[in-house]
């Protein structure tokens, strides 16, 4: 006879999401279990965060008391309090631009660059997560505020018994059965509700078919000793997550404190087809010969375990939510790793979804507040998909694939800072996506790219991508001497006061608070 596990909360898959899910509902004194189909420590793809996902992890951690997780989201707190749990440092967002089969080579204006910092500094930068110790540190803590873990379990039933969701599949060769009041499903893509309920997948609408092909090195030489930074650059543009586009595609790299590099490329099926991409390490070779420069770096470079091909990156779900059920955003769709945008989407999914069950009980008030997650999780996947599709469109032309990349810098920068200053109205929506004109302006610049990326449309197109991004540029993004480099200056800051409806006053506490202003 099978033992029915009776819970309030199941959140099906321990990846970091799953596992800060677990972690704040136990925190509101639910009984959680946390089932997971493989085991930790595990390899996971998905590792680069940005500013506004840490913020993002910092309001979860105050807001559900939880110290050891708000130490995550600054490098300077993980290394004070956690150095065993590996990450990188990321100051910025490092971009340089290849034409295939030539070694790069830039100007003194840094044509072929853009480097967007981050963090004025080491101690508040971001970091990349090393997701084998960083998921199971996130699932111990789950553990040990009382959730129960139950991995190595697959499940293959669920049963809508009325008040009661009953989860049913096996552990270890024994059956399991759960009944829950809720199931959240942190399963990532193609995930466990999506599969079982046979909920189906939607198309893509913006983005091009693209592929994977991706694993982690060792001895991975630094970028700026191939191609030694010309002047003073904002950080050190390998602490970083570090882009190479070209026609077609691009690489990233990811370096972390424990000597692996998280390095991969995504790819448009046209191009993987010639590489033949499914080959794994012997199309990396074809990659990399196709980019001597990039080549070069892996000189000396071993891949520490075998390329994962992803004959399909991009993933979107029909349905997000059911009567008793939800999918994280992460589980809804993935985009692409461009940008680094599938962290703060999970996120920005977390805190709604907690918020939502925490503030209605089951019933009609429920079933409208699950309703509008569905439709934010789904709308902000759209943009986010709309502009990395401008970006692919994008790709032989870095002058405006810089222009769309300011433009999430421009957002994502706004974001945070009205955040900060306790305003988050002021930033509706994933990139601004509600507000009524950023959202509008990025929706029709990424459309006319996809459209008519060349001619004389795209000097037009250019000066509209600055018109949308003025008002809420509080990072000189729009400021051409800056040669393609930027750092973080509070003075940008400062003067940005009025489109942050702050005063001056307002923003110097920030800046102290939050230690982006130093000496
Ligand atoms: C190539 C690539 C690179 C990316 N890079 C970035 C990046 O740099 N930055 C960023 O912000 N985002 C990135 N993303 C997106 C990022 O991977 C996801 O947002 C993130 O991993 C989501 O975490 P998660 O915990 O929800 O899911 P996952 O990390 O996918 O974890 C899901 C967990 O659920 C378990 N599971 C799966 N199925 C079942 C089942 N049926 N039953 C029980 N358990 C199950 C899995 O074993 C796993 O432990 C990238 C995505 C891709 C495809």
């Amino acid at each position: 006879m099978t033992n029915l596990l009776d819970i309030d909360i199941a959140v099906v898959g321990s990846g970091f999401a799953g596992a800060l899910c677990a972690l704040a509902l136990r925190q509101r004194g639910h009984r959680v279990a946390l089932i997971e189909r493989g085991r930790h420590p595990r390899f996971a793809i998905g590792e680069s965060t940005t500013p506004l996902a840490n913020l993002l992890l910092e309001e979860l951690a105050d807001r559900y008391g939880l110290p050891q997780v708000r130490s995550f989201s600054k490098w300077g707190t993980w290394q004070r309090t956690t150095p065993e749990v590996a990450c990188g440092l990321k100051r910025g967002f490092t971009f340089y631009f290849h034409d295939l089969d030539k070694r790069f080579a830039d100007d003194a204006d840094h044509a072929r660059q853009l480097l967007v910092a981050a963090s004025p500094n080491d101690e508040v930068a971001d970091t990349h997560w090393y997701r084998p110790d960083f998921d199971l540190a996130l699932v111990r803590q789950a553990e040990a505020a009382g959730a129960i873990y139950l991995d190595e379990t697959r499940l293959d039933t669920v049963l809508d018994e009325g008040t009661v969701v009953r989860l049913e599949g096996a552990r270890n060769g024994r059956p399991v059965a759960v009944a829950a009041g809720f199931v959240v499903d942190a399963t990532g893509p193609r995930g466990c509700l999506t599969t079982i309920l046979g909920t189906g997948a939607a198309p893509t609408r913006w983005l091009p078919p693209t592929q994977a092909l991706y694993t982690h090195f060792e001895n991975v030489d630094l970028w700026s000793n191939v191609a030694p930074p010309d002047g003073a650059p904002p950080y050190p543009p390998d602490a970083a997550a570090l882009h190479h586009v070209f026609p077609g595609g691009w690489i990233w790299m990811l370096r972390f404190n424990n000597g692996i590099t998280s390095a991969g490329a995504a790819l448009t099926d046209g191009l993987a087809a010639i590489l033949r991409a499914s080959e794994g390490a012997p199309a990396w070779s074809r990659l990399l010969q196709a980019l001597p420069s990039v080549g070069e770096q892996f000189e000396t470079a071993q891949a520490t375990m075998p390329f994962v091909h992803a004959p399909r990156v991009a993933f979107r779900c029909r349905e997000v939510v059911g009567e008793k059920w939800a999918l994280l955003p992460s589980a809804a769709g993935v985009i692409d790793p461009l940008l680094s945008t599938g962290f703060p989407l999970t996120l920005l999914g977390i805190a709604r979804l907690l918020d939502l069950l925490e503030a209605t009980a089951p019933g009609a008030q429920r079933q409208a507040a699950l309703q509008a997650y569905a439709r934010d999780t789904q709308e902000e996947l759209d943009v986010t998909e709309q502009l990395v599709g401008a970006l692919y469109a994008c790709m032989s032309d870095p002058p405006l694939f810089k222009r769309f990349s300011l433009l999430y810098f421009a957002a994502a920068s706004y974001s945070e800072a009205v955040r900060r200053l306790g305003r988050p109205h002021l930033a509706p929506g994933f990139l601004l996506n509600a507000h009524p004109r950023f959202g509008v302006e990025l929706r029709a610049c990424a459309a006319l790219a996809a459209t008519s990326p060349h001619g004389t449309p795209r000097m037009a197109l250019v000066a509209r991508i600055d018109r949308a991004i003025e008002p809420f540029d509080t990072a000189g993004l729009l400021d051409r001497t800056r040669r393609n480099w930027y750092p973080v200056l509070a003075s940008d800051l400062i003067a940005g006061a009025p489109k942050l409806e702050a005063s001056v006053e307002d923003v110097n506490r920030l800046l102290e608070r939050c230690g982006l202003v130093r000496g």
